[in-house]
């Protein structure tokens, strides 16, 4: 790997080209100046011609060179890299699982790039995808191909167009308020599914209006700050005052200490440095989640989860080579491959008493004998006291079951 690290490097390096770009401009700028002469004086052309030779030769002469060398590197780079993959066998379909899904990996690339906001690759990459002998391709504009891999590129570039938008809002912006408006909109969604996203939003909002952080308003007072937060809480904590009762009193007890807010016990909410990407980041996976799509890109997921279990596979395919044997299983792998936390996935949990997904103010609670019910059937059917499994003959205080991570 070293010797191919060492050819790329060389091969961006020689591939800088200012020297050249250097010379370029100097052989244009000879030229300029060559085409006001003449066009001053006729009767010089041909001296200036004749002056001109040398020098724009020397420079064409330099330029090949640069190029040359770029040429060479990148021959050696290109021969490393064939050194060093020389043994992997051609894909075929016996080998290679997506072989003929060239229809899979190219949706995926095109999700992928329409998910990071490439909008203008995306469409070309989409164009060129249909006219190259994909005729499955037309499937992106809804040719029942197969329905569940359909999916509408126009509508989801402008889906994305508008989380970008807000994203770009809040994080170079510092403007919270098209994020609101959106989690406004989507409210009652977002309540169901046991998002805190509304109230982060308005949180911050009270925040950045309580320490001054709004640049449309220059102040006079040294009150007018806390004040203006104070009639903003006033007028929008209304709907969250019974889910966030205690952080709203947060942030109302804050105003006794508005003149040294550092020295409070409110320091940590309103000198919170990473408030804004806290806040951009869970409405980036609330927003996908309503497209029904993970926060991450699931080709950025696949992609890194399997260069993390690309050197392990490796060095397993080396033993079973040395040691004669074969690789006995089709569809998993004969060993595992560790994953940060981040990349476990786990399916959801649905309370088999209320048929209701499990939330994060919902969650699945274990009962000493094993068996998972969600919170709120817990709290219904044992009302607080000693009750009785629904699914086993087994007893239990509520005070005993443990709450589920998924
Ligand atoms: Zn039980």
């Amino acid at each position: 790997m070293d010797s191919l690290r060492k050819e790329l490097s060389e091969l961006d390096e020689r591939g800088h080209f200012s020297k050249t770009i250097d010379q370029v401009q100097a052989a244009i700028d000879l030229l300029e100046k060559a085409q006001e002469k003449i066009s001053a004086n006729p009767s010089s052309a041909a001296i200036t011609l004749a002056g001109l030779k040398k020098p724009v030769k020397d420079s064409f002469d330099n330029v090949t060179g640069e190029l040359k060398e770029y040429y060479s590197a990148a021959g050696r780079y290109t021969k490393a890299v064939d050194k060093k993959f020389k043994s992997q066998p051609p894909l075929t379909a016996e080998n290679d699982a997506l072989y003929q899904q060239s229809f899979l990996i190219n949706r995926a690339i095109a999700m992928h790039l329409l998910r990071e906001g490439q909008f203008n690759v995306a469409t070309t990459f989409i164009e060129e995808a249909k006219s190259e002998s994909m005729p499955n391709f037309d499937s992106f504009d809804g040719t029942p191909f197969n329905k569940s891999l359909v999916f509408k590129a126009d509508t989801l570039q402008k889906q994305f167009a508008e989380m970008y938008h807000i994203l770009h809002q809040l994080r170079q912006e510092r403007d919270l308020s098209p994020a609101i408006l959106w989690a406004r909109k989507y409210s009652a969604i977002l309540e169901t599914r046991g998002s805190n996203l509304e109230f982060e939003l308005c949180r911050l909002q009270y925040v950045r209006l309580f320490m001054g952080g709004d640049p449309y308003n220059s102040t006079k007072s040294p009150t007018e700050l806390p004040l203006r937060a104070w009639a903003y809480g006033r007028s929008e904590f209304g709907p969250f005052q019974y889910r966030y009762e205690s952080e709203i009193r947060e942030l109302t007890g804050a105003m006794a200490y508005w003149e040294n807010i550092a020295d409070s016990p409110y320091r940590h909410i309103f000198l919170h440095s990473g408030a804004w990407d806290d806040v951009a980041s869970s409405f980036n996976k609330e927003f996908c989640s309503l497209l029904g799509l993970s926060a991450d890109s699931p080709l950025f997921v696949a992609a890194t989860a399997g260069a993390i279990a690309l050197p392990v596979l490796a060095k397993v395919k080396s033993k079973i080579k040395a040691n004669g044997a074969t690789w006995t299983t089709d569809q998993e792998l004969p060993f595992e491959v560790p994953l940060p936390p981040a990349y476990q996935f786990h399916s959801i949990f649905v309370c088999p008493v209320s048929k209701d997904q499990a939330t994060d103010t919902n969650p699945p609670m274990m009962m000493p004998c094993g068996h998972v019910i969600c919170k709120e059937s817990l709290e219904r059917i044992s009302k607080g006291a000693r009750f009785k499994c629904p699914y086993c003959p087994s007893e239990s205080n509520p005070s005993h079951a443990k709450l589920v991570y998924l």
